[in-house]
């Protein structure tokens, strides 16, 4: 509760300030698109005709960074989508690289981050990922394979392979990535599968996960 003589608005532009302005770091929420390779029947997204990030945006985000580096130690970019990567050559590669390159000239730091769902991700881009300061992912299973493969559909790849198969990638070159599994009534004897595939793992892969079960949306009364 705050005070009745408090000025909110003078509050909010403090805070505001305090966050923005702090020399410590400074986070951009980049969001190249808003399109996806799935259709998830729960999303909330509406791909028909969503936007992508055009270039006068690309260059204007560039031009952005490049001013806010002179007053941060520490860049953080945390791509989230839609997909992010559907523009991984476009928007992404560039931006990174353009950061990249900036901060190391004033000798700052960079930290990478990404909400994917994993699908798209290839051994190129996963190499070029741990090789520029990509630190941690966050991917969605929807269940174990069965019912994963029935809400993220795609033709001719089995998706629950495609994306654990990746994320294996990517804890074995050193990316940490948080599993969320979203969880309802009829895909909880599946969580086992889970486990099992985690148990697999290379030893290497062990140190880079983190697991969370997300009870989902309509379902959490009926968990509960
Ligand atoms: S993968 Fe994510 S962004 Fe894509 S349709 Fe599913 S919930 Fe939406």
């Amino acid at each position: 509760m705050y005070p009745s003589n408090l000025n909110e608005r003078e509050k909010v532009i403090e805070i505001w300030n305090s966050n923005t302005l702090s020399s410590d770091s400074f986070t951009f929420i980049i969001n190249p698109t808003l399109r996806c390779n799935f259709n998830c029947w729960y999303c909330y997204e509406n791909h028909r005709n969503a936007p992508i990030m055009n270039n006068d945006i690309l260059e204007r985000t560039k031009a952005l960074i490049g001013q806010t580096i002179e007053r941060t130690n520490l860049i953080k970019l945390s791509f989230f989508g839609g997909e992010t990567l559907l523009e991984f050559s476009r928007i992404v590669k560039p931006l990174i690289e353009y950061t990249e390159n900036a901060v190391s000239k004033v000798n700052k730091d960079i930290q990478i981050s990404f909400t994917t769902n994993g699908f798209l991700l290839t051994p190129s881009m996963i190499d070029f990922l741990s090789q520029h300061y990509v630190k941690f992912m966050q991917i969605t299973l929807d269940g174990g394979k069965q019912t994963h493969n029935k809400t993220r559909i795609s033709k001719g790849k089995d998706s629950f392979d495609t994306i654990t198969s990746n994320i294996e990638s990517l804890l074995n070159k050193g990316i940490s990535v948080t599993l969320r599994i979203n969880v309802t009534p009829a895909n909880i004897s599946e969580c086992k599968d889970i486990t099992s595939w985690i148990k697999g793992f290379q030893m290497i892969a062990r140190n880079f996960y983190q697991l969370t079960y997300n009870r989902f949306g309509k379902h959490l009364k009926k968990l509960t």
